[in-house]
């Protein structure tokens, strides 16, 4: 079994390591839109299905470019922020678990020498490829197994905000790097590459990038790649791969160009891998007066990704590049270059895209991210606060106390009422400090009912019957005893468990059918003298709790007064000690707060009962876990039980 922290650690370094694959992959891809749709136009030639671009053109190959740009950076940002766990992990898996047999396929088959998943920036081997990927799949596996152990860097709530802006981000780099040119160009005719150098390098036989580069005059065929390169001050030159295709809608500043190259004296040839016609069809088109130069097709669509764009070299190096999007206008080119800024290289092109880069992205994200775990910081301690408040709110709160009085089968309907109102009347007179119930036969329910304040005193039945209604002879339903205006019931009384066979399972219908008749069950739990003496009282409490009333809900639990009556100490005159009753009523908090938590086990009453009289229920009552009494004989005199209630004074 591994364990959850090694779980946890590999999951996270997993994801970090797919996380920044993905973002590095999608970012390149989208920077360079054009070049990643070349490379999947060269996949599928390579797997001879060109057809399947057919209908959109080299269109369709584009837009699977952006949305895999896209989609790439997304995922990689979700498993960076640990976004959509699930989804995200799963996304990965799928990606992997495809791009893996393919370049097993690529390595294998070798029909193109770059895989291409880094775009230009990093160039792998089909081999190096095939390994990399083994890796990230085992590591997308681990991922996807385990999801949930990503570690957040950002709350759910504050998750839309960085889907969203990752999404239109990555999208909004693909759209400018489409219009102007690649944000980051890693191909070797980038601004600031000596081509001139790289060039004579490749003619001396070493290895360069330059190999395909050539430019031969179109009449007559000659090279002159040696002389472009060679010259000493600026040179032009108009890439326009396939001119048939070429955007003609900035013609006129690129003749203006051409004339501004002709009255200082820069050579500006237009490069093409296009023939004499459409050359002459451009010409006939735009009025274009510059000699054009045949070149490699592939080599004219590395150089710059936009046909036409503009480049210009300062002694064989690069020192400009335009997409005909954005060339140079009037005011660009109101003076020779060596005065002016297009003439010269601006060093730190790079460092402005990079800090452009984390000032639009990684900054706003970083930002929101560090007030999102701020907010979430203060949340927790505010909910720490607020628990704090709320427990010692509780412990001010205190359980109910209640003196509950059961009369047994005791007393005439007469007695009953008389002694019913006498109590009403002696606890209007003197409020008592405590809940106070008299719980009396059946019969008299209704008539006290009448005249009871029940806000004062509650009324409760001795005991209701199992069933629910029916060919029950002599029994009471807890509807009926609900509908005399009774809001108590006691059950489990041990002398209906004793003389009546009153069972676990029968109690736990009656305990059912009283609170769905809206009665408060006193619920009677207590071991017998024999079981007393056997050391079992506990295990007897705990087994009746679990018999009745432990399949009760939360909920439903709190609704239950628990009544401890010690059989032994029933109507005998012997009465628990106040310490033995204390241990047995904090065992039986203890065992409700193992079943319902320590919350509920504070705030459910337990009673003590068993020969309770005014002399001994200070004492009782004293006790930290002894909320009140049930109180059999001596709740059928007024002044007896009065003395009892007045323990709570
Ligand atoms: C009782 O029957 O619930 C009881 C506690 O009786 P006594 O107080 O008479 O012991």
């Amino acid at each position: 079994m591994i364990s959850d922290k090694l779980k946890r650690i590999a999951v996270n370094i997993c994801r970090l390591v797919l996380a920044v694959t993905f973002i590095l992959s999608g970012f390149v891809k989208a920077v360079d839109p054009l070049g990643t749709q070349y490379k999947i136009e060269d996949y599928l030639q390579a797997m001879g299905l060109t057809s399947l671009t057919g209908p959109m053109g080299s269109w369709g190959a584009l837009a699977v470019a952006v949305v895999l740009a896209a989609v790439e950076f997304c995922i990689g940002i979700f498993l960076l922020f640990a976004i959509r766990r699930r989804l995200s992990s799963r996304l990965a898996l799928v990606i992997m678990a495809v791009m893996t047999p393919l370049t097993l396929w690529l390595a294998l088959a070798n029909p193109i020498s770059d895989c291409g998943c880094f775009g230009d920036a990093i160039v792998l081997t089909n081999w190096q490829t095939l390994w990399k990927n083994v890796v990230l799949l085992a590591a997308a596996v681990v991922v996807a197994k385990w999801p949930l152990q990503m570690v957040r860097f950002i709350g759910e709530s504050s998750q839309w905000i960085v889907i969203n802006y990752s999404a239109v981000f990555i999208l909004a780099i693909a759209g400018w790097s489409l219009y102007d040119r690649p944000q980051f160009d890693f191909r070797p005719y980038h601004v600031g590459s000596d081509l001139r150098t790289g060039w004579n390098k490749m003619m001396d036989g070493e290895e360069s990038p330059y190999t395909d580069f050539f430019i031969e005059r179109m009449d007559d065929g000659e090279d002159i790649t040696e002389q472009v390169l060679g010259n000493e001050g600026y040179t032009f030159l108009l890439v326009a791969p396939y001119l048939e295709k070429a955007d003609d809608s900035q013609l006129d500043l690129i003749n203006q160009v051409y004339e501004y190259a002709q009255d200082y004296g820069y050579p500006f040839y237009g490069l093409t891998a296009s023939g004499e016609k459409a050359v002459s069809q451009w010409r006939d088109l735009t009025g274009a007066e510059y000699p054009f130069c045949q070149t490699d097709g592939t080599t004219l669509k590395t150089i710059i990704r936009s046909n036409p764009g503009l480049l210009l070299l300062k002694d064989g190096v690069v020192i400009g590049k335009w997409s005909h999007n954005m060339l140079p206008n009037e005011y660009d080119l109101d003076k020779p270059l060596e005065e002016s800024e297009l003439g010269h290289l601006s060093g730190d092109s790079v460092a402005r895209r990079i800090l452009a880069l984390l000032m639009w992205f990684v900054l706003p994200l970083v930002l929101l991210s560090i007030a999102d775990r701020l907010w979430a910081w203060t949340k927790w301690i505010r909910k720490r606060k607020d628990n704090y408040n709320s427990i010692n709110k509780k412990e001010e709160k205190m359980r109910k106390k209640i003196v509950a009085g059961n009369w047994k089968m005791n007393m005439n309907l007469q007695d009953g009422i008389a002694l019913a109102k006498e109590l009403n009347e002696t606890l209007k007179a003197e409020k008592p400090n405590c809940g106070v119930v008299i719980c009396t036969p059946f019969i008299h329910l209704a008539s006290i009912a009448q005249f009871l304040d029940q806000n004062i005193i509650g009324l409760g039945a001795e005991n209701c019957a199992d069933k629910e209604k029916g060919a029950f002879t002599g029994e009471v339903s807890a509807e009926m005893v609900k509908s005399t205006g009774a809001q108590y019931v006691i059950l489990g009384h041990s002398e209906r468990r004793e003389y009546y066979k009153e069972t676990p399972e029968i109690l736990k219908e009656k305990v059912l059918l009283a609170q769905k008749n809206d009665l408060k069950v006193i619920f009677c739990i207590g071991e017998s003298l024999a079981e007393r003496e056997a050391g079992k009282q506990n295990e007897v409490v705990k087994a009746e709790l679990e018999g009745s009333v432990f399949n009760l809900s939360e909920e439903d639990f709190r609704k239950i007064v628990i009544a401890y009556e010690p059989i032994w100490a029933i109507g005998t005159g012997k009465t628990a000690t106040a310490e033995q009753a204390e241990e047995i009523h904090a065992y039986i908090r203890s065992i409700i707060a193992e079943k319902y938590g320590q919350a509920v086990a504070d705030d459910t009453t337990i009673l003590y009962g068993g020969s309770c009289k005014a002399s001994n229920a200070p004492e009782l009552f004293a006790k930290p876990d002894i909320d009140g009494g049930l109180i059999g004989g001596a709740s059928l005199k007024a002044a007896d039980f009065k003395g009892i209630i007045d323990a709570f004074k």
